[in-house]
């Protein structure tokens, strides 16, 4: 890294030199004193030293949150109190937001203003649930003057968290804000790629009063904490956000103890574009769909599928606008695309630039951007003419590189867009009524956007099918997931006993 780049890289003021975990109230070192190096992207240097834990930190944490889930009053309290607590922990998160941005684009090299938008979410989701479960209520089933019959939602105990790097904070308040407002208490196991912002929670829950035990974290590798927690006997509930292969492992991992599971997977999500199409509106969508948060978009439109009439004319004026995608320092409010996050993903990402000049033509990017051939930057790089059964259209490259696929008609389109392992999301852009509402409701995908970028509702399920999930999480069926819902049966009249063996 050049000494230029060095003056220009942005470090937070007050950084810690090391991270702990956080159990039962306390910061710890691991039980056996390993940590792990941690680097931000845009130097690659290690700033700092996080604690590795190992089952025995695992064990603890576990412990502490049977603790009090059995004994503590968390999850006795009325739905009201727990979301006062909750509102106050988005009241913090909003107050900090700037803070939490600023150490976020750090650490995972996102850009500062998009990190800013994701710390507002992180607030909204806890503002969310918070809400939700003052409203809640349950069914009833009357059958006249004989029987009543009530669901009996409880909390089911510790729930273990597991999220990845790519929004660190806003992913783990996700699964933090409904795991915490049904009554359970969690462990979280962070991404050990950016494990910064997410020891703030410690101080932010404690500051809104959640009672000590409830929220534990154990920071560390996946193979090592993630895997221990996915094996811990007394964590009934897992709930994980990462690579589809990680899925695959922690599913059979958990399978001997019929754990309850949500899992937020993988994606190569089509974005199809017929020709009748808005096509600056597409163009501006489809360029953030694969541009924004670097890349690192689960639902990111990274398959772009183009009617014939207007494909020329597409790939022209999109690999334009690529190229004007600014690229720059993480901390930099004009940035648009910052840093990747580790060297190893950037290796990664790096290493599909280059297959994909065998498999389609480079239009824009396809290296490193100007003036940034340090860390890890990656200039927007668009393939166009890519086929269906290359490497670049099928596997989830997690970066900002887009495929461009020409198609003729609408049964093209789709046998396009269905012709991978994955199925998270799918953007159409079309005017046709009939077609938007067909090609919608046909194409194998949890979530569809109509002419629209990524706006999600919280109310909505969130979700991927195929490789790319397993069970929705998003509005009531967060709650669903981390509730048990015991159905009690009273008899009203007069007990009506087929009679066994009776004299
Ligand atoms: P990853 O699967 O490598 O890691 C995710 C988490 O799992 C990390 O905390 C990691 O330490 C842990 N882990 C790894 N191996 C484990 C094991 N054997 N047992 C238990 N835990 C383990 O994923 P990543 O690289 O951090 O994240 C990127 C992936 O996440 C991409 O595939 C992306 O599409 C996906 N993602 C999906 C969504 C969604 O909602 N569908 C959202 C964001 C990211």
């Amino acid at each position: 890294m050049t000494d230029i780049a060095l003056d220009r890289r942005h470090v937070p003021a007050d950084l810690p030199e090391r991270i702990q975990h956080y159990i039962d109230g306390e910061f710890v070192d691991s039980v056996d004193g390993g940590t792990f190096d941690v680097l931000e992207p845009v130097s690659n240097d290690v700033y700092l030293q996080a604690a590795a834990g190992q089952r025995a930190d695992v064990d603890r944490a576990v412990a502490a949150a049977r603790r009090a889930f059995a004994d503590g009053p968390w999850p006795r309290m009325l739905p009201r109190e727990r979301s006062r607590v909750l509102h106050r922990i988005a009241d913090i998160v909003e107050s900090r937001d700037a803070r939490l941005a600023e150490l976020e684009s750090f650490d995972s090299g996102l850009p500062i203003t998009q990190a800013l938008g994701q710390a507002r979410r992180a607030a909204e989701n806890f503002r969310f649930f918070a809400d939700l479960v003052v409203a809640q209520a349950d069914d009833t089933f009357k059958v006249p003057g004989r029987q009543i019959n009530y669901v009996n939602r409880k909390p089911i105990g510790v729930a273990g968290l597991i999220t990845p790097w790519n929004t660190p904070f806003m992913l783990e308040s996700w699964k933090l804000a409904p795991a915490l407002a049904t009554g359970n208490t969690v462990v979280l196991k962070p991404a050990e790629f950016t494990p910064l912002s997410a020891s703030l929670w410690a101080g932010i829950f404690e500051e809104a009063g959640l009672p000590r035990g409830v929220f534990n974290l154990v920071n560390g590798l996946g193979e090592e904490a993630g895997d221990a927690l996915v094996k811990h006997p007394d964590v009934p509930l897992i709930s994980f956000t990462g690579e589809s292969r990680t899925g695959q492992i922690i599913f059979a991992n958990a399978a001997p103890h019929l754990k309850g599971l949500s899992m937020e997977l993988g994606g190569k999500s089509p974005a199809i574009v017929f020709a009748d199409a808005d096509l600056d509106a597409a163009i501006d969508a489809t360029i953030f769909g694969v541009f924004s948060l670097n890349g690192e978009r689960c639902t990111a439109g990274s398959r772009i599928l183009v009617q014939r009439a207007v494909y020329d004319e597409f790939v022209e004026r999109y690999a334009a606008q690529a190229k004007r995608v600014k690229v720059g320092y993480p901390h930099d409010p004009a940035t648009e695309l910052g840093a990747l996050v580790h060297p190893e993903h950037y290796a990664k990402v790096m290493s599909y630039v280059e297959i994909g000049k065998s498999e389609g033509r480079l239009v824009a990017g396809g290296g490193q951007p100007d003036g940034f051939t340090f860390g890890n930057f990656v200039a927007p790089t668009v393939f166009a003419d890519v086929p269906r059964d290359a490497r670049i259209f099928q596997e989830e490259i997690f970066g900002p590189v887009v495929a461009i696929t020409p198609f003729d008609t609408d049964e093209e389109a789709l046998a396009l867009a269905n012709d991978t392992k994955y199925g998270l999301a799918a953007y159409i852009w079309t005017n046709d009524l009939k077609r938007a509402h067909n090609v919608a409701q046909a194409v194998e995908a949890g979530m569809v956007w109509l002419n629209s970028n990524n706006v999600r509702d919280l109310r909505t399920p969130f979700g991927g099918v195929k490789a790319s999930g397993l069970g929705h999480e998003g509005g009531y069926r967060s709650i669903d997931f981390y509730t048990d819902q015991q159905a009690v049966h009273i008899t009203l009249g007069e007990v009506h006993n087929p009679t066994f063996g009776r004299n």
